[in-house]
Protein backbone atom coordinates (compact mmCIF):
# COMPACT_ATOMS: atom_id res chain seq x y z
CA UNK A 1 0.00 0.00 0.00
CA UNK A 2 1.20 2.91 -0.95
CA UNK A 3 1.70 5.77 1.92
CA UNK A 4 -0.87 8.03 0.55
CA UNK A 5 -3.48 5.08 0.02
CA UNK A 6 -3.57 4.49 3.84
CA UNK A 7 -6.33 7.14 4.16
CA UNK A 8 -8.81 4.40 2.03
CA UNK A 9 -8.02 1.25 4.21
CA UNK A 10 -8.72 3.52 7.45
CA UNK A 11 -11.84 4.79 5.80
CA UNK A 12 -12.80 0.93 5.18
CA UNK A 13 -11.88 0.05 8.78
CA UNK A 14 -14.48 2.73 10.22
CA UNK A 15 -17.35 1.26 7.95
CA UNK A 16 -16.57 -2.85 8.44
CA UNK A 17 -16.12 -2.02 12.12
CA UNK A 18 -19.51 0.40 11.95
CA UNK A 19 -21.48 -2.38 10.56
CA UNK A 20 -19.96 -5.26 12.52
CA UNK A 21 -23.32 -7.48 12.86
CA UNK A 22 -24.95 -6.97 9.74
CA UNK A 23 -21.34 -7.92 7.42
CA UNK A 24 -21.15 -10.83 9.95
CA UNK A 25 -24.26 -11.67 9.39
CA UNK A 26 -24.10 -11.59 5.21
CA UNK A 27 -20.91 -13.19 5.58
CA UNK A 28 -22.75 -16.65 6.88
CA UNK A 29 -25.67 -15.83 4.89
CA UNK A 30 -23.12 -16.28 1.81
CA UNK A 31 -20.61 -18.81 3.23
CA UNK A 32 -24.43 -21.39 3.76
CA UNK A 33 -25.90 -20.37 0.88
CA UNK A 34 -22.23 -21.60 -1.12
CA UNK A 35 -22.07 -24.51 0.86
CA UNK A 36 -25.30 -25.96 2.58
CA UNK A 37 -25.03 -28.90 -0.26
CA UNK A 38 -21.54 -30.13 0.28
CA UNK A 39 -21.43 -33.94 1.94
CA UNK A 40 -20.06 -32.15 5.11
CA UNK A 41 -22.92 -29.60 5.97
CA UNK A 42 -25.97 -31.84 3.91
CA UNK A 43 -26.81 -33.80 7.20
CA UNK A 44 -26.83 -30.54 9.32
CA UNK A 45 -28.46 -27.95 7.37
CA UNK A 46 -31.24 -27.64 4.67
CA UNK A 47 -31.51 -23.74 4.40
CA UNK A 48 -28.71 -20.81 5.54
CA UNK A 49 -30.91 -19.66 8.44
CA UNK A 50 -28.82 -18.67 11.54
CA UNK A 51 -30.87 -20.14 14.12
CA UNK A 52 -31.12 -23.47 12.49
CA UNK A 53 -27.16 -23.00 11.90
CA UNK A 54 -26.37 -22.55 15.17
CA UNK A 55 -29.19 -25.23 16.25
CA UNK A 56 -27.50 -27.97 14.36
CA UNK A 57 -23.88 -27.69 13.39
CA UNK A 58 -21.51 -29.11 15.59
CA UNK A 59 -18.34 -27.13 17.01
CA UNK A 60 -15.59 -29.15 15.39
CA UNK A 61 -11.86 -29.49 16.00
CA UNK A 62 -9.24 -30.38 12.97
CA UNK A 63 -9.65 -34.74 13.97
CA UNK A 64 -13.20 -33.58 12.94
CA UNK A 65 -12.38 -32.58 9.25
CA UNK A 66 -9.22 -34.27 8.83
CA UNK A 67 -11.10 -36.87 7.14
CA UNK A 68 -12.53 -34.42 4.58
CA UNK A 69 -8.98 -32.95 4.09
CA UNK A 70 -7.46 -36.39 3.72
CA UNK A 71 -9.93 -37.33 0.79
CA UNK A 72 -9.23 -34.12 -0.87
CA UNK A 73 -4.98 -34.43 -0.40
CA UNK A 74 -5.62 -37.79 -1.81
CA UNK A 75 -7.72 -36.46 -4.73
CA UNK A 76 -11.35 -36.59 -4.57
CA UNK A 77 -12.72 -32.89 -5.84
CA UNK A 78 -12.89 -30.29 -3.21
CA UNK A 79 -16.48 -29.89 -3.74
CA UNK A 80 -17.45 -32.30 -0.28
CA UNK A 81 -16.11 -29.97 1.82
CA UNK A 82 -16.67 -26.60 -0.07
CA UNK A 83 -18.36 -25.59 -3.09
CA UNK A 84 -15.25 -22.88 -4.41
CA UNK A 85 -12.18 -24.84 -6.05
CA UNK A 86 -9.50 -25.06 -3.99
CA UNK A 87 -6.11 -23.73 -5.46
CA UNK A 88 -3.83 -25.34 -2.46
CA UNK A 89 -3.59 -25.64 1.43
CA UNK A 90 -2.13 -23.40 4.35
CA UNK A 91 0.30 -25.59 6.21
CA UNK A 92 -0.03 -24.19 10.14
CA UNK A 93 3.12 -24.50 12.18
CA UNK A 94 1.56 -27.74 14.18
CA UNK A 95 -0.12 -26.74 17.43
CA UNK A 96 -0.94 -29.20 20.20
CA UNK A 97 -0.86 -32.35 18.33
CA UNK A 98 2.45 -31.42 17.05
CA UNK A 99 1.61 -32.41 12.76
CA UNK A 100 1.12 -29.80 10.56
CA UNK A 101 -2.67 -28.67 9.46
CA UNK A 102 -3.57 -28.11 6.39
CA UNK A 103 -5.98 -25.58 5.61
CA UNK A 104 -7.79 -25.17 2.37
CA UNK A 105 -7.35 -22.28 0.07
CA UNK A 106 -9.31 -20.42 -2.65
CA UNK A 107 -9.71 -17.90 -5.09
CA UNK A 108 -11.65 -16.01 -2.26
CA UNK A 109 -9.05 -16.66 0.63
CA UNK A 110 -6.55 -15.29 -0.95
CA UNK A 111 -7.93 -12.62 -2.06
CA UNK A 112 -9.38 -11.82 1.75
CA UNK A 113 -5.80 -12.26 2.52
CA UNK A 114 -4.47 -9.41 0.19
CA UNK A 115 -7.29 -7.08 1.89
CA UNK A 116 -6.23 -8.13 5.31
CA UNK A 117 -2.71 -7.07 4.50
CA UNK A 118 -4.00 -3.79 3.43
CA UNK A 119 -5.89 -2.93 6.15
CA UNK A 120 -3.33 -4.06 8.95
CA UNK A 121 -0.49 -1.41 7.37
CA UNK A 122 -3.20 1.16 7.24
CA UNK A 123 -2.61 2.57 10.77
CA UNK A 124 1.24 1.72 10.69
CA UNK A 125 1.54 3.84 7.76
CA UNK A 126 -0.41 6.33 9.28
CA UNK A 127 1.65 6.37 12.33
CA UNK A 128 4.89 5.83 10.54
CA UNK A 129 4.74 7.37 6.91
CA UNK A 130 7.05 4.82 5.95
CA UNK A 131 7.12 4.31 3.12
CA UNK A 132 8.49 6.09 -0.01
CA UNK A 133 10.60 5.75 -2.48
CA UNK A 134 14.11 6.39 -0.40
CA UNK A 135 13.22 3.73 2.44
CA UNK A 136 12.72 0.20 2.70
CA UNK A 137 12.33 -2.35 5.29
CA UNK A 138 14.91 -4.51 6.74
CA UNK A 139 12.82 -7.96 7.19
CA UNK A 140 13.56 -11.16 7.91
CA UNK A 141 11.70 -13.89 6.38
CA UNK A 142 12.06 -17.33 5.78
CA UNK A 143 9.96 -19.76 3.14
CA UNK A 144 9.60 -23.02 4.10
CA UNK A 145 9.53 -25.80 0.93
CA UNK A 146 6.15 -26.20 -0.58
CA UNK A 147 4.99 -29.97 -0.03
CA UNK A 148 3.04 -31.46 -2.83
CA UNK A 149 -0.05 -33.13 -2.09
CA UNK A 150 -1.02 -36.67 -3.85
CA UNK A 151 -3.85 -34.90 -5.68
CA UNK A 152 -1.26 -32.24 -7.19
CA UNK A 153 -2.15 -29.68 -4.73
CA UNK A 154 0.50 -27.77 -3.09
CA UNK A 155 0.51 -26.99 0.88
CA UNK A 156 2.99 -24.11 1.86
CA UNK A 157 2.13 -22.01 4.85
CA UNK A 158 0.89 -18.36 4.81
CA UNK A 159 4.25 -16.36 4.87
CA UNK A 160 5.57 -18.55 1.84
CA UNK A 161 2.35 -18.23 -0.15
CA UNK A 162 2.83 -14.48 0.07
CA UNK A 163 6.46 -14.99 -0.31
CA UNK A 164 5.56 -17.16 -3.31
CA UNK A 165 3.22 -14.22 -4.55
CA UNK A 166 3.67 -11.83 -7.61
CA UNK A 167 2.48 -8.75 -6.42
CA UNK A 168 5.09 -9.87 -3.19
CA UNK A 169 7.62 -10.75 -5.80
CA UNK A 170 7.09 -7.15 -7.68
CA UNK A 171 7.68 -4.84 -4.29
CA UNK A 172 10.14 -6.59 -2.96
CA UNK A 173 13.21 -5.28 -5.02
CA UNK A 174 11.83 -1.46 -4.42
CA UNK A 175 10.68 -1.71 -0.75
CA UNK A 176 12.27 -5.07 1.16
CA UNK A 177 16.40 -4.70 1.65
CA UNK A 178 16.62 -8.79 1.22
CA UNK A 179 16.39 -10.66 -2.42
CA UNK A 180 14.21 -13.42 -2.90
CA UNK A 181 16.64 -15.91 -2.76
CA UNK A 182 17.30 -14.94 0.84
CA UNK A 183 14.07 -16.22 1.39
CA UNK A 184 13.68 -19.07 0.06
CA UNK A 185 17.30 -20.17 1.23
CA UNK A 186 17.45 -23.59 2.16
CA UNK A 187 19.68 -23.27 5.04
CA UNK A 188 18.46 -20.23 7.67
CA UNK A 189 21.53 -19.40 8.69
CA UNK A 190 22.84 -18.89 5.19
CA UNK A 191 19.62 -16.98 4.66
CA UNK A 192 19.98 -15.20 7.94
CA UNK A 193 23.77 -14.35 7.31
CA UNK A 194 22.58 -12.81 3.74
CA UNK A 195 19.47 -10.94 5.15
CA UNK A 196 21.48 -9.17 8.10
CA UNK A 197 24.11 -8.45 5.09
CA UNK A 198 21.68 -6.97 3.11
CA UNK A 199 20.34 -5.11 5.52
CA UNK A 200 23.80 -3.58 7.09
CA UNK A 201 24.51 -2.40 3.46
CA UNK A 202 21.24 -0.37 3.01
CA UNK A 203 21.13 0.67 6.54
CA UNK A 204 20.60 4.47 5.89
CA UNK A 205 17.73 3.72 3.89
CA UNK A 206 15.76 1.51 6.45
CA UNK A 207 12.83 2.84 8.43
CA UNK A 208 11.45 -0.79 9.45
CA UNK A 209 12.83 -3.63 10.79
CA UNK A 210 11.41 -6.71 11.59
CA UNK A 211 10.18 -10.60 10.97
CA UNK A 212 6.74 -12.41 11.60
CA UNK A 213 7.47 -12.63 15.07
CA UNK A 214 9.42 -11.41 17.85
CA UNK A 215 11.60 -14.47 18.12
CA UNK A 216 12.79 -14.66 14.78
CA UNK A 217 14.32 -10.38 15.12
CA UNK A 218 15.76 -11.49 18.12
CA UNK A 219 17.77 -14.89 16.90
CA UNK A 220 18.59 -12.23 14.13
CA UNK A 221 20.48 -10.49 16.80
CA UNK A 222 21.65 -12.69 18.51
CA UNK A 223 23.36 -14.02 15.12
CA UNK A 224 24.85 -10.67 14.63
CA UNK A 225 26.59 -10.55 17.89
CA UNK A 226 28.29 -13.50 16.40
CA UNK A 227 28.88 -12.81 13.49
CA UNK A 228 29.31 -9.01 13.01
CA UNK A 229 32.97 -9.16 12.29
CA UNK A 230 32.47 -11.53 9.31
CA UNK A 231 29.79 -8.52 7.52
CA UNK A 232 31.92 -6.17 8.35
CA UNK A 233 34.56 -7.59 6.55
CA UNK A 234 32.46 -8.77 3.35
CA UNK A 235 31.14 -4.95 3.66
CA UNK A 236 34.30 -3.79 3.84
CA UNK A 237 36.21 -6.28 1.06
CA UNK A 238 32.83 -6.48 -1.12
CA UNK A 239 32.99 -9.77 -1.30
CA UNK A 240 30.49 -12.10 0.38
CA UNK A 241 32.24 -14.74 2.48
CA UNK A 242 33.27 -17.88 0.65
CA UNK A 243 30.68 -20.65 3.09
CA UNK A 244 28.01 -18.76 1.13
CA UNK A 245 28.14 -20.85 -2.01
CA UNK A 246 24.60 -20.55 -2.84
CA UNK A 247 24.76 -18.83 -6.91
CA UNK A 248 21.51 -17.11 -6.40
CA UNK A 249 22.72 -14.89 -3.62
CA UNK A 250 26.06 -14.78 -5.32
CA UNK A 251 24.75 -13.19 -7.95
CA UNK A 252 22.83 -10.61 -5.71
CA UNK A 253 25.42 -9.53 -3.81
CA UNK A 254 27.53 -8.74 -6.63
CA UNK A 255 24.84 -6.32 -8.04
CA UNK A 256 24.89 -4.71 -4.53
CA UNK A 257 28.37 -5.33 -3.23
CA UNK A 258 31.33 -2.70 -3.47
CA UNK A 259 33.99 -2.21 -0.99
CA UNK A 260 32.94 0.06 1.05
CA UNK A 261 35.49 0.57 4.41
CA UNK A 262 34.12 3.44 5.73
CA UNK A 263 30.60 1.94 6.74
CA UNK A 264 32.73 -1.12 7.39
CA UNK A 265 34.24 0.61 9.80
CA UNK A 266 31.35 2.74 11.13
CA UNK A 267 29.22 -1.12 11.93
CA UNK A 268 32.05 -2.21 13.10
CA UNK A 269 32.59 0.84 15.81
CA UNK A 270 29.03 -0.01 16.44
CA UNK A 271 28.97 -3.34 17.48
CA UNK A 272 32.37 -3.47 19.58
CA UNK A 273 30.78 -1.19 21.86
CA UNK A 274 30.40 -3.09 25.03
CA UNK A 275 26.58 -3.22 25.31
CA UNK A 276 24.03 -3.76 22.64
CA UNK A 277 21.15 -1.44 24.28
CA UNK A 278 19.33 0.17 21.62
CA UNK A 279 22.01 -1.41 19.17
CA UNK A 280 19.07 -1.49 16.35
CA UNK A 281 18.72 2.16 16.85
CA UNK A 282 22.34 2.79 16.58
CA UNK A 283 22.73 0.17 13.12
CA UNK A 284 19.46 1.60 11.43
CA UNK A 285 19.81 5.14 11.91
CA UNK A 286 16.31 6.48 10.22
CA UNK A 287 14.48 2.86 11.71
CA UNK A 288 11.27 3.91 13.20
CA UNK A 289 9.57 0.86 14.33
CA UNK A 290 10.17 -2.94 14.91
CA UNK A 291 7.25 -5.34 13.47
CA UNK A 292 6.76 -8.34 14.91
CA UNK A 293 4.02 -9.67 16.83
CA UNK A 294 5.18 -9.66 20.70
CA UNK A 295 1.69 -11.04 22.30
CA UNK A 296 1.00 -14.58 23.78
CA UNK A 297 3.47 -17.23 23.90
CA UNK A 298 5.80 -14.62 22.41
CA UNK A 299 5.59 -12.17 24.86
CA UNK A 300 8.36 -14.22 26.44
CA UNK A 301 11.33 -12.30 24.40
CA UNK A 302 9.82 -8.63 24.72
CA UNK A 303 11.93 -7.74 27.84
CA UNK A 304 15.14 -8.98 25.98
CA UNK A 305 14.34 -7.52 22.83
CA UNK A 306 13.12 -4.30 24.37
CA UNK A 307 16.59 -3.43 25.59
CA UNK A 308 18.53 -4.48 21.73
CA UNK A 309 15.78 -2.18 20.42
CA UNK A 310 14.99 0.78 23.08
CA UNK A 311 13.76 4.53 21.83
CA UNK A 312 12.06 2.28 19.26
CA UNK A 313 8.80 1.10 19.52
CA UNK A 314 7.55 -2.45 19.11
CA UNK A 315 4.47 -2.80 16.93
CA UNK A 316 2.31 -6.10 16.90
CA UNK A 317 0.37 -5.51 13.51
CA UNK A 318 -1.96 -8.50 13.03
CA UNK A 319 -3.81 -11.69 14.59
CA UNK A 320 -4.24 -14.45 12.19
CA UNK A 321 -3.81 -18.19 11.59
CA UNK A 322 -3.84 -20.25 8.77
CA UNK A 323 -7.59 -21.21 9.46
CA UNK A 324 -8.85 -17.50 9.51
CA UNK A 325 -7.53 -13.77 9.34
CA UNK A 326 -9.02 -12.15 12.27
CA UNK A 327 -8.01 -8.56 13.91
CA UNK A 328 -5.61 -5.90 13.38
CA UNK A 329 -3.92 -3.66 15.94
CA UNK A 330 -5.34 0.30 15.17
CA UNK A 331 -2.85 1.47 17.99
CA UNK A 332 0.71 0.53 17.06
CA UNK A 333 2.10 2.70 19.33
CA UNK A 334 0.31 0.58 22.39
CA UNK A 335 2.90 -1.42 24.37
CA UNK A 336 2.80 -5.29 23.73
CA UNK A 337 1.36 -6.16 26.63
CA UNK A 338 -1.59 -3.67 25.96
CA UNK A 339 -2.10 -4.57 22.44
CA UNK A 340 -5.07 -5.54 21.52
CA UNK A 341 -6.84 -6.78 18.13
CA UNK A 342 -10.06 -5.16 16.30
CA UNK A 343 -11.91 -8.18 14.41
CA UNK A 344 -12.62 -6.97 10.93
CA UNK A 345 -16.37 -8.83 10.25
CA UNK A 346 -15.72 -9.40 6.71
CA UNK A 347 -12.67 -12.10 6.79
CA UNK A 348 -15.36 -14.72 8.79
CA UNK A 349 -17.88 -15.79 10.64
CA UNK A 350 -16.63 -15.73 14.15
CA UNK A 351 -18.37 -16.92 17.21
CA UNK A 352 -17.07 -17.21 21.12
CA UNK A 353 -16.84 -19.97 23.35
CA UNK A 354 -16.77 -18.46 27.16
CA UNK A 355 -14.23 -19.89 28.85
CA UNK A 356 -14.43 -19.04 32.63
CA UNK A 357 -11.47 -16.62 34.15
CA UNK A 358 -10.57 -18.10 37.49
CA UNK A 359 -9.57 -15.50 40.61
CA UNK A 360 -5.88 -16.74 40.55
CA UNK A 361 -5.68 -15.79 36.63
CA UNK A 362 -6.03 -19.35 35.18
CA UNK A 363 -8.90 -20.26 32.82
CA UNK A 364 -10.70 -22.63 32.78
CA UNK A 365 -12.48 -24.55 30.04
CA UNK A 366 -15.69 -25.40 29.72
CA UNK A 367 -15.96 -29.02 29.33
CA UNK A 368 -19.06 -29.96 27.41
CA UNK A 369 -18.89 -27.17 24.28
CA UNK A 370 -22.98 -28.74 23.79
CA UNK A 371 -24.12 -27.24 26.71
CA UNK A 372 -22.59 -23.92 26.46
CA UNK A 373 -23.76 -21.29 24.51
CA UNK A 374 -21.80 -19.90 21.89
CA UNK A 375 -21.28 -15.94 21.57
CA UNK A 376 -21.73 -13.63 18.09
CA UNK A 377 -18.92 -11.30 17.27
CA UNK A 378 -20.94 -8.26 18.51
CA UNK A 379 -22.34 -9.63 21.50
CA UNK A 380 -19.21 -10.32 23.81
CA UNK A 381 -18.69 -8.43 26.49
CA UNK A 382 -15.75 -6.73 28.14
CA UNK A 383 -13.64 -8.33 30.51
CA UNK A 384 -14.69 -12.19 29.36
CA UNK A 385 -12.30 -14.24 27.36
CA UNK A 386 -13.30 -16.77 25.06
CA UNK A 387 -12.28 -19.74 22.54
CA UNK A 388 -12.55 -18.61 19.12
CA UNK A 389 -14.65 -20.55 17.16
CA UNK A 390 -14.29 -19.78 12.71
CA UNK A 391 -16.65 -20.15 10.03
CA UNK A 392 -14.88 -19.26 7.35
CA UNK A 393 -15.28 -19.47 3.27
CA UNK A 394 -12.77 -22.18 2.94
CA UNK A 395 -14.69 -25.45 4.57
CA UNK A 396 -14.50 -24.86 8.47
CA UNK A 397 -17.91 -24.77 10.08
CA UNK A 398 -17.59 -24.01 13.84
CA UNK A 399 -14.01 -24.91 13.84
CA UNK A 400 -12.37 -24.02 17.04
CA UNK A 401 -9.29 -22.22 16.01
CA UNK A 402 -8.04 -23.33 19.58
CA UNK A 403 -7.21 -19.70 21.06
CA UNK A 404 -8.26 -18.17 23.93
CA UNK A 405 -9.09 -14.58 23.83
CA UNK A 406 -10.25 -11.75 26.04
CA UNK A 407 -12.41 -8.50 25.40
CA UNK A 408 -10.61 -6.01 25.70
CA UNK A 409 -13.23 -3.52 24.44
CA UNK A 410 -15.03 -1.96 21.42
CA UNK A 411 -13.96 0.01 18.30
CA UNK A 412 -17.09 1.28 16.81
CA UNK A 413 -19.24 -1.98 16.82
CA UNK A 414 -16.69 -4.62 16.41
CA UNK A 415 -14.79 -6.07 19.83
CA UNK A 416 -11.17 -5.92 20.60
CA UNK A 417 -9.45 -8.67 22.37
CA UNK A 418 -6.31 -9.36 23.91
CA UNK A 419 -4.66 -12.74 22.93
CA UNK A 420 -4.43 -14.33 25.84
CA UNK A 421 -3.02 -17.78 25.40
CA UNK A 422 -2.97 -21.19 22.95
CA UNK A 423 -5.17 -23.49 24.58
CA UNK A 424 -2.83 -26.44 26.20
CA UNK A 425 0.30 -24.95 24.21
CA UNK A 426 2.90 -24.85 27.21
CA UNK A 427 6.56 -24.41 25.54
CA UNK A 428 7.15 -23.00 22.45
CA UNK A 429 10.01 -21.34 21.01
CA UNK A 430 9.49 -20.41 17.47
CA UNK A 431 6.23 -21.59 15.90
CA UNK A 432 6.39 -24.96 17.03
CA UNK A 433 3.92 -25.45 20.06
CA UNK A 434 4.29 -27.76 22.13
CA UNK A 435 1.15 -28.95 24.67
CA UNK A 436 0.94 -30.11 28.11
CA UNK A 437 0.16 -33.78 26.74
CA UNK A 438 2.91 -33.62 23.95
CA UNK A 439 5.33 -33.38 26.64
CA UNK A 440 3.95 -35.88 29.11
CA UNK A 441 4.27 -38.57 26.23
CA UNK A 442 7.55 -37.83 26.00
CA UNK A 443 8.65 -37.40 29.36
CA UNK A 444 7.14 -41.06 29.85
CA UNK A 445 9.12 -42.40 27.17
CA UNK A 446 12.10 -40.99 28.29
CA UNK A 447 11.67 -41.51 32.07
CA UNK A 448 11.42 -45.54 31.32
CA UNK A 449 14.74 -45.62 30.99
CA UNK A 450 15.04 -44.88 34.93
CA UNK A 451 13.01 -47.53 35.79
CA UNK A 452 14.84 -51.27 35.31
CA UNK A 453 18.29 -48.95 36.60
CA UNK A 454 16.32 -48.76 40.15
CA UNK A 455 15.48 -44.95 39.88
CA UNK A 456 12.29 -42.95 39.70
CA UNK A 457 11.44 -39.73 38.42
CA UNK A 458 8.88 -38.32 40.82
CA UNK A 459 8.24 -34.75 39.55
CA UNK A 460 9.22 -32.94 36.49
CA UNK A 461 8.36 -29.24 35.29
CA UNK A 462 9.79 -27.53 32.22
CA UNK A 463 10.23 -23.91 30.55
CA UNK A 464 11.55 -22.12 27.94
CA UNK A 465 14.99 -20.74 28.19
CA UNK A 466 15.83 -18.33 25.47
CA UNK A 467 18.73 -16.63 27.26
CA UNK A 468 20.92 -18.12 24.82
CA UNK A 469 20.53 -18.55 20.70
CA UNK A 470 18.34 -20.28 19.57
CA UNK A 471 15.68 -20.65 22.82
CA UNK A 472 15.54 -24.58 23.95
CA UNK A 473 12.92 -26.69 26.39
CA UNK A 474 14.75 -27.31 29.83
CA UNK A 475 12.79 -29.80 32.07
CA UNK A 476 13.29 -30.08 35.88
CA UNK A 477 13.51 -33.99 36.71
CA UNK A 478 13.56 -34.57 40.67
CA UNK A 479 14.78 -38.42 40.26
CA UNK A 480 14.75 -40.98 43.89
CA UNK A 481 16.62 -44.12 43.98
CA UNK A 482 15.15 -46.98 44.97
CA UNK A 483 16.32 -48.97 47.64
CA UNK A 484 18.41 -46.20 49.57
CA UNK A 485 20.13 -45.60 45.85
CA UNK A 486 21.40 -41.71 45.38
CA UNK A 487 20.64 -40.26 42.35
CA UNK A 488 23.87 -38.87 42.11
CA UNK A 489 24.74 -42.31 41.05
CA UNK A 490 22.99 -42.11 37.84
CA UNK A 491 25.31 -42.29 35.14
CA UNK A 492 25.75 -39.17 33.17
CA UNK A 493 25.15 -41.03 29.95
CA UNK A 494 21.77 -42.27 31.15
CA UNK A 495 20.19 -38.78 31.52
CA UNK A 496 21.72 -37.82 28.31
CA UNK A 497 20.00 -40.58 26.34
CA UNK A 498 17.03 -39.09 28.87
CA UNK A 499 17.32 -35.75 26.15
CA UNK A 500 17.54 -37.75 23.53
CA UNK A 501 14.66 -40.03 24.09
CA UNK A 502 12.71 -37.18 24.86
CA UNK A 503 13.35 -35.51 21.48
CA UNK A 504 13.06 -38.43 19.25
CA UNK A 505 9.53 -38.55 21.34
CA UNK A 506 8.28 -34.93 20.50
CA UNK A 507 6.10 -33.99 17.77
CA UNK A 508 7.52 -33.72 14.18
CA UNK A 509 7.07 -29.43 13.91
CA UNK A 510 9.39 -30.03 16.96
CA UNK A 511 12.36 -32.42 15.49
CA UNK A 512 12.15 -29.94 12.25
CA UNK A 513 13.04 -27.25 13.85
CA UNK A 514 15.63 -28.59 16.26
CA UNK A 515 17.34 -30.26 12.77
CA UNK A 516 17.21 -26.27 10.99
CA UNK A 517 19.03 -25.37 15.07
CA UNK A 518 15.71 -23.03 15.35
CA UNK A 519 15.33 -24.82 18.25
CA UNK A 520 18.52 -25.86 20.64
CA UNK A 521 19.28 -28.84 22.26
CA UNK A 522 16.81 -29.75 24.74
CA UNK A 523 17.91 -30.11 28.42
CA UNK A 524 17.26 -32.14 31.57
CA UNK A 525 18.25 -30.20 34.93
CA UNK A 526 18.19 -32.65 37.96
CA UNK A 527 17.55 -31.09 41.36
CA UNK A 528 17.85 -32.23 44.75
CA UNK A 529 15.04 -34.02 46.77
CA UNK A 530 12.77 -31.69 48.10
CA UNK A 531 12.91 -28.62 45.44
CA UNK A 532 9.27 -28.65 44.42
CA UNK A 533 8.24 -29.01 48.05
CA UNK A 534 10.01 -26.23 48.47
CA UNK A 535 8.43 -24.74 45.05
CA UNK A 536 5.02 -25.74 46.46
CA UNK A 537 6.07 -23.92 49.98
CA UNK A 538 6.61 -20.50 47.67
CA UNK A 539 3.19 -21.22 45.78
CA UNK A 540 1.37 -21.17 49.03
CA UNK A 541 3.30 -18.41 50.57
CA UNK A 542 2.02 -16.40 47.62
CA UNK A 543 -1.69 -17.39 48.12
CA UNK A 544 -1.89 -20.56 46.09
CA UNK A 545 -4.43 -22.75 48.69
CA UNK A 546 -2.49 -26.21 49.22
CA UNK A 547 -6.02 -28.54 48.06
CA UNK A 548 -5.72 -26.62 44.78
CA UNK A 549 -2.15 -26.65 44.27
CA UNK A 550 -1.49 -28.39 40.60
CA UNK A 551 2.25 -28.60 40.26
CA UNK A 552 2.43 -26.50 36.70
CA UNK A 553 3.67 -28.39 33.88
CA UNK A 554 5.53 -25.07 32.76
CA UNK A 555 7.23 -22.89 35.47
CA UNK A 556 6.11 -19.14 34.10
CA UNK A 557 7.83 -17.01 37.53
CA UNK A 558 10.88 -15.54 37.43
CA UNK A 559 11.07 -16.68 41.29
CA UNK A 560 9.69 -20.01 40.94
CA UNK A 561 12.04 -20.46 38.49
CA UNK A 562 15.45 -19.20 40.84
CA UNK A 563 13.37 -21.70 43.39
CA UNK A 564 14.31 -24.69 41.08
CA UNK A 565 17.75 -23.36 39.66
CA UNK A 566 19.09 -22.86 42.87
CA UNK A 567 18.60 -26.70 43.48
CA UNK A 568 20.33 -27.90 40.22
CA UNK A 569 22.78 -30.71 40.70
CA UNK A 570 23.62 -32.02 37.13
CA UNK A 571 22.28 -30.54 33.76
CA UNK A 572 22.72 -32.81 30.61
CA UNK A 573 21.91 -31.92 26.93
CA UNK A 574 20.74 -33.76 23.84
CA UNK A 575 23.55 -34.66 21.94
CA UNK A 576 22.43 -34.51 19.01
CA UNK A 577 18.88 -33.68 16.29
CA UNK A 578 16.09 -36.36 16.90
CA UNK A 579 16.31 -36.37 13.35
P1 LIG B 1 -0.33 -20.72 12.14
O1 LIG B 1 -1.67 -21.23 11.76
O2 LIG B 1 0.75 -21.72 12.09
O3 LIG B 1 0.01 -19.49 11.40
O4 LIG B 1 -0.41 -20.28 13.67
C1 LIG B 1 -1.44 -19.43 14.05
C2 LIG B 1 -1.42 -19.29 15.54
O5 LIG B 1 -0.35 -18.40 15.92
C3 LIG B 1 -2.67 -18.66 16.07
O6 LIG B 1 -3.72 -19.58 16.20
C4 LIG B 1 -2.18 -18.12 17.39
O7 LIG B 1 -2.11 -19.15 18.36
C5 LIG B 1 -0.76 -17.65 17.04
N1 LIG B 1 -0.82 -16.21 16.69
C6 LIG B 1 -1.03 -15.64 15.51
N2 LIG B 1 -1.04 -14.30 15.61
C7 LIG B 1 -0.84 -14.02 16.91
C8 LIG B 1 -0.77 -12.82 17.67
N3 LIG B 1 -0.88 -11.62 17.11
N4 LIG B 1 -0.55 -12.93 19.00
C9 LIG B 1 -0.41 -14.13 19.59
N5 LIG B 1 -0.47 -15.29 18.94
C10 LIG B 1 -0.69 -15.24 17.62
Amino acid sequence: MATNGYESGLKMIEELTTNAEQIQDEVLREILSRNAGTECLRGFLSQTDKQLFKKNVPIVTYEDLRPYIDKIVNGETSDILLAEPITGFFLSSGTSGGQPKLMPVTAQVAKKWELFRCLSESPVIKHFHDINQASKRMELMFARPEIETPSGLKAASVSTSKYNGSKFRTLLPKLYTSPIETIFCPNPNHGLYCQLLFGLIQRDEVVKVGSLFASTVLRGIKFLENHWQELCYDIKTGRLSDWITDSGFRNSASLIMKPNPEQADLIENICNCKSWERIIRKLWPEARYICCICTGIIRQYTTELEFYCRGLPLVSAVYACSEAICGINLEPLCKPSDVSYTFLPDMAYFEFLPVKNEPDGSIEMKSNDEDTELVDLVNVKAGQCYELVVTTCAGLYRYKVGDVLMVSGFYNNAPQFQFVERKNVILSVDQEKTSETDLFKAVTEAKALLDPLGFILTEYTSYVDTSSAPGHYVLFWEIKGKEGKHCKELDPKIMVECCSRMEESLHYTYKIYRKRNIVGALEIRVVKQGSFEALIDYCVSKGTSLSQYKKPSCIKSEEALKILDSRVIGKYFSPKSPL
